[in-house]
């Protein structure tokens, strides 16, 4: 079996090739500035597969429907494919950022998931039309084959309504659906069933709390490997301080920029998104860089960590209480899975809540999943590398493999 994965952005395609029965990637690529006067196509075929290859192109793509006509000729191309026919594709999985309420679980997609899915656009107006674009191009092309829509949101859906609701007047959820989402769901939900696995437990009997530090993050509470609370909020806005969004942060900012500045709700909405974070504090929104800048002791790198580790350990803290017990914290996605400075700082000074992290485990450089913790924590704690792909992958399976 042989699944497509799509990620569709307004002007980009991602998509990766898996072969089922190995999990392994056969081909991944991405096409960018799909619309534009050039466009970029970078197209990478797996070792294991008959030829190693890469190649890269910069001729326009006017739309989705050239740009994903471009993936199915590499697929199929005769130094660059890893399948002879478009007619081995047995499914496609679609990435759709937000479900709303209506999606708790992978679901097929018909006229009416593309209804509904348009019903939500309200809630996510930047990616829910976008990922419809792939959706509906992606169907013209594989005429026959199952389609999966795996939503962001739905893995999220466990929440109780304690934990999902906004303290603001009930009406608003009921008329237009303001309430706690959270994203990322593809993300947390892959590093329980892995998290789980090697703690040796059933996925429904582990308690977690996983940490995805990437350019956007988001942590969440798992009980009995179902979500409880997440830190993303209607939007992908809401808790940890990420690389150019603020997180949580009052909300009569808002008003008060309005009067001080008088700068609109596009204006200040940029701002909380793009301006803000690590970058809003440092000027600089990449790790790795902040890092080098706080060595060389530039004081607001310094800050913009301790912030980040401390916005970190305020929501730890919440949600042991949550859980009250813990198997595990596991780290993931870019800072979680390399960044042993911010996982040690995150998690300093919590050994009285059996959280000890063993300094030389969490330096080393490793690729696969493991623990880091020391041989006396009563809390493990984990780096398990994510693949949002591969669980879109899987999820899809679990439904066209039924
Ligand atoms: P996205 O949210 O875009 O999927 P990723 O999960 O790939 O992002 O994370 C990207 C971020 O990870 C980068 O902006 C950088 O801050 C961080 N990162 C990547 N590699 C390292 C590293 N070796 N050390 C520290 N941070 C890193």
């Amino acid at each position: 079996m042989k699944t497509l994965v799509i990620n569709s952005g307004s002007s980009s395609i991602k998509y990766k090739l898996f072969d089922m029965e190995s999990e392994a990637v056969l081909a991944a690529g991405v096409i960018e500035r799909i619309g534009e006067e050039s466009s970029k196509l970078e197209h990478k075929k797996y070792p294991g597969t008959e030829r190693e290859g890469k190649t890269e192109q910069n001729d326009r793509v006017a739309n989705h429907e050239e740009g994903l006509g471009k993936v199915v000729a590499l697929l199929t191309d005769a130094d660059y494919g890893v399948i002879r026919d478009r007619a081995e594709i047995d499914a496609v999985g679609h990435r759709v950022v937000h479900g709303g309420e209506a999606f708790h679980a992978p679901t097929v997609i018909d006229d009416s998931t593309i209804a509904a899915i348009e019903a939500n656009a309200s809630l996510a107006p930047l990616h829910n039309p976008a990922n419809l674009t792939g959706i509906k191009v992606a169907r013209e092309m594989f005429k026959d084959v199952p389609q999966v829509a795996i939503f962001d949101t739905a893995f999220h859906q466990s929440m109780p309504a304690k934990a999902y609701q906004y303290a603001i007047p009930y009406a608003l959820y009921k008329e237009l659906g303001i309430r706690r989402y959270g994203f990322h769901g593809t993300s947390h939900r892959y590093v329980t069933k892995k998290a789980a696995a090697l703690l040796g437990k059933k996925e429904d009997e582990v308690n977690l709390i996983t940490v995805h530090l990437g350019n956007g993050s988001s942590m969440s509470a798992i009980k009995n490997g179902k979500c409880v609370d997440t830190s993303l909020g209607m939007t992908p806005l809401a808790g940890l301080v990420m690389g150019t969004r603020c997180g949580d942060i009052d909300p009569a900012v808002h008003a008060f920029l309005a009067k001080q500045k008088g700068m609109s709700i596009e204006e200040i909405d940029t701002l909380f998104n793009k301006e803000s974070g690590l970058k809003g504090i440092c000027g600089m929104n990449d790790m790795r860089d902040i890092h080098t800048a706080r060595e060389k002791g530039d004081a607001q790198a310094q800050l913009a960590v301790d912030m980040l580790t401390y916005r970190n350990k305020k929501y730890i803290g919440s949600y042991l209480a949550v859980l009250g017990r813990v198997d595990a914290i596991v780290f993931t996605a870019g800072i979680g899975e390399n960044d042993s400075d911010v996982r040690a700082l995150s998690l300093e000074g919590l050994e009285n809540f059996g959280i000890e992290v063993d300094q030389t485990k969490n330096g080393e450089r490793k690729k696969e999943a493991r623990f880091i913790n020391t041989e006396s924590s009563t809390v493990k704690v984990m780096i398990v590398p994510t693949d949002e792909e591969l669980e879109i992958a899987q999820q899809t399976m679990e439904i066209v493999g039924q």
